[in-house]
């Protein structure tokens, strides 16, 4: 067991060792900034955005040539879209799951500061776009087991605006705070790539040395602040290994590009305390079809293996769980679409995955056709009997008989007995044609990262603040452990927000 808070860590892994010094002669020009901020995805260029606007000269650095922005959910916790909808979280309640779920290994302060300042933030996102957005609020999931809270928003640019060039989620998010930088004096150097931090002789983190887009060395300096914003480590096999063992296990990755834990490793090699493992996955039942709905769950020995009445993720992982866990199927009968339609509207949020129907009112050919597209990717299979089912799964054929068998029981009795499913998910397998959809874990983020307090002034291994140091988004710490919380989706991009606001003020003041 390694730990990589507050004491020295083993050695072994090759990140613990921070690179050579560039020499001086290498280095062929000092740019000198306020504000030097690494990374510039929805952290790093909201944060930027922000402290442009509170009049710090600031300088972005991103290594990667094009934008990244994997996201279609902005969590605020009640934003004013929300108060003219009538819907209210109640902040107090939120909280106390996402300790629970986080095993309480979060710091609390961290978690408050997203709640009270991510709709802070995201109005200052909509007021940037002025007119031009429309804004839904997401209908979460509801169960007796788990439900979600209502603060998920979905951003639109309108159909006859010709203000931003993405249409929405989070590039529209990220091309809003970087064209309000830009218009507002920000610098954005692409293609920069920021290899260690450099220090004072007290100590004081001064900037950064980065290899530039002409393959030459420049030296940044923050002289208020050097902020990382450099997202997480889920590209980088040896941090996974060290930090999120679970993070290797799914077979499938969405993987962004290059999200390699730089301002971890930075942060470390400059005496910062990281996260104690195991930081926290997105592990999304996004693999295969990516659906599951509330059917019948089998694992590949064709037996059922949980209540399907969850979220997306904790699916994910206990379908990692299984035997051979890379996949799981949902298996239904020729009613289906009756059945999916007839509860839609009180299921919510994931309840009715597949992505595409999201937010919508259940529309019964789009889903025969997502569905049709399911089979002819080989992701779903339909068959006149179960038997034959069975066969094109792959799974013991008598496990799925009598896996159908106590299902349906179940359903006769209205108790489920066996794993707790509410009554009215359960919906009996009876007519052909039979249909089983395939679905499995996917990486897609880890959380966790440098320590810091609520200034998100980065911690030091020996529990001093390292002055000069900041960290926002995933590359700083604190507020996720052990699973990521689907209690309110787009909290990733909620917390940007409501970081941006806090360090903004922090350094300007
Ligand atoms: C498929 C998918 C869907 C998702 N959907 C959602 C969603 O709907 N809502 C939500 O809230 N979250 C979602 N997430 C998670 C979300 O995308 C991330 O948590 C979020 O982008 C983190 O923001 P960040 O700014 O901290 O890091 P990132 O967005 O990862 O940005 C980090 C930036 O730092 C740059 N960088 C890294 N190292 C260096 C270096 N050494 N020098 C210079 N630059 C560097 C990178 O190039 C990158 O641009 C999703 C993730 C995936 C994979």
């Amino acid at each position: 067991m390694k730990f990589y808070s507050n004491r020295a860590p083993k050695k072994g892994y090759s990140w613990e060792t921070p690179p050579e010094k560039i020499a001086e002669t290498e280095i062929v020009e000092t740019l000198t900034a306020e504000v030097i901020m690494i990374g510039g995805g929805i952290s790093g260029l909201a944060a930027g955005a922000r402290c442009r606007y509170r009049g710090l000269d600031t300088i972005i650095i991103d290594k990667n040539k094009t934008m990244q922005a994997l996201a279609g959910q902005i969590a605020a916790v009640n934003s004013r879209v929300m108060a003219e909808k009538g819907i209210e979280i109640d902040k107090k309640m939120l909280a106390a799951d996402w300790l629970k779920m986080s095993g309480s290994r979060v710091q609390e302060d961290l978690l408050w500061l997203f709640i009270n300042r991510s709709a802070e933030g995201f109005h200052w996102m909509l007021d940037l776009a002025g007119d031009c957005l429309e804004v839904g609020v997401y209908e979460a999931y509801k169960g007796p087991m788990f439900s979600e809270y209502p603060g998920t928003h979905h951003i639109f640019q309108k159909r006859d605006s010709k203000k931003y060039k993405h249409w929405g989620g989070g590039f529209l998010a990220c091309e809003i705070f970087e064209k309000a930088f830009l218009e507002m004096g920000g610098t954005l150097h692409r293609s920069t790539y920021a290899v260690y931090l450099e220090k004072d002789e007290a100590g004081r983190v001064t900037g950064c040395i980065a290899m530039c887009e002409d393959g030459k060395y420049r030296r940044y300096v923050g002289t208020k602040a050097v902020v990382l914003a450099t997202g997480d480590c889920s590209d980088d096999p040896e941090m996974m290994e060290a930090f999120c063992p679970i993070g290797t296990r799914p077979g499938q990755q969405v993987k962004r590009k290059g999200n390699t834990g730089d301002g971890q490793k930075m942060a470390y090699w400059a005496g910062a305390a990281l996260d104690n493992p195991e930081w926290a996955p997105t592990i999304h039942a996004l693999a295969y079809s990516g659906y599951q709905g509330f059917f019948l769950h089998v694992n590949r020995l064709g037996k059922r293996f949980m209540n399907e009445d969850t979220w997306m993720q904790a699916k994910s992982v206990r379908c990692l769980m299984q035997p051979g866990g890379d996949f799981a199927y949902s298996v239904w009968d020729s009613k289906y679409l009756d059945e999916m339609a007839d509860r839609f509207s009180e299921l919510g949020g994931q309840g009715m995955m597949p992505l595409s129907v999201v937010g919508d009112s259940f529309n019964r050919e789009r889903m025969e056709a997502v569905m049709q597209k399911y089979i002819d990717d080989g992701n779903a299979f339909v068959a006149d009997t179960l038997e034959e089912l069975a066969e094109k799964m792959e799974v013991p054929v008598e496990n799925l008989l009598k896996t159908v068998k106590r299902y349906n029981e179940l359903v006769a009795m209205g108790d489920d007995v066996d794993f707790g499913k509410r009554t009215r998910l359960l919906t009996s397998i009876e007519k052909g044609p039979f249909y089983a959809c395939k679905w499995g874990p996917s990486l897609l983020d880890v959380f966790g990262g440098a320590q810091v307090d609520t200034n998100l002034n980065v911690i030091g291994a020996d529990a001093k603040n390292i002055p000069g140091l900041y960290a926002v988004g995933n590359a700083a710490g604190g507020m996720y452990a052990v699973d990521y919380p689907l209690l309110l989706n787009g909290n990733s991009y909620g917390r940007a927000l409501a970081y941006a606001m806090q360090l903004a003020d922090v350094l300007a003041e």
